[in-house]
């Protein structure tokens, strides 16, 4: 068994069926993230549309049921390819993108799950939709929203922000909650994840540039 296979194992069992695991496969050749794929995983996550492009078609020719979900931050010039290639986009921040997605999928007859990114530690590098702002975003947003992502601070404990999060989907009556990676899944499933990411847990330790 490889030791990604191991790894996954590991992680599933923590998981306890309470959520749906994203295998981040983020800076990974095809070659590593096959056995994954040969050991019953399907459900992936990859943060650049051109990254994903180079790997996934070929995957998907060898492997039926794939659902490939959007992590990373999205420009609009890039919106018809990311509408093509992905099942789910999870990094909804700005109307900008809402509109430019919302327009693809309708023009491409694919209609996406999509998530909104919550900026939940308020984090002027990090892409999200502020706190105070999910209201009004959602309110104008011209897509049918199915739930809410946030990436808590490196350095904070993540369980305030989960919980954000989890306050915010309930007050909008949305019920899907992606939340927690390698080192906080399990926090973040007490709090009612529905889809957790993890990458490096699975896949080993990544160079530190993803971007
Ligand atoms: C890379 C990434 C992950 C996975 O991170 P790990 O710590 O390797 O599990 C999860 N979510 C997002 C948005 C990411 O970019």
């Amino acid at each position: 068994m490889s030791d990604a296979v191991t790894r996954l194992k590991a992680v599933n069992a923590k998981i306890g069926g309470r959520a749906r695991l994203v295998a981040v496969s983020k800076t990974f050749e095809a070659d590593e993230i096959v056995p994954v794929l040969e050991a019953g995983q399907r459900i992936f996550g990859e943060n650049r549309v051109q990254e994903a492009q180079g790997k996934w078609p070929g995957l998907r020719a060898r492997f039926e049921g794939i659902e490939l979900h959007l992590i990373g931050p999205l420009q609009s010039n890039k919106a018809a390819e990311a509408v093509a290639l992905f099942d789910v986009i999870q990094t909804i921040d700005r109307p900008k993108i809402a509109e430019a997605i919302a327009k693809e999928m309708a023009k491409q007859g694919k209609p996406l799950k999509c998530f909104v990114q919550v900026n939940t530690g308020r984090e002027p590098q990090k892409a999200g939709v502020m706190p105070e702002d999910v209201d009004g975003f959602l309110k104008s947003c011209p897509l049918a929203v199915a739930g809410l992502m946030c990436i808590p601070p490196a350095e904070d404990d993540p369980q305030p922000h989960f919980k954000m999060l989890k306050d915010m989907a309930t007050r909008h009556g949305l019920t899907e909650l992606s939340m927690g990676m390698s080192g906080d899944f399990e926090t973040a499933l007490e709090e009612g994840a529905t889809y957790v990411r993890v990458g490096s847990a699975i896949f080993g330790s990544r160079p530190k540039i993803t971007g």
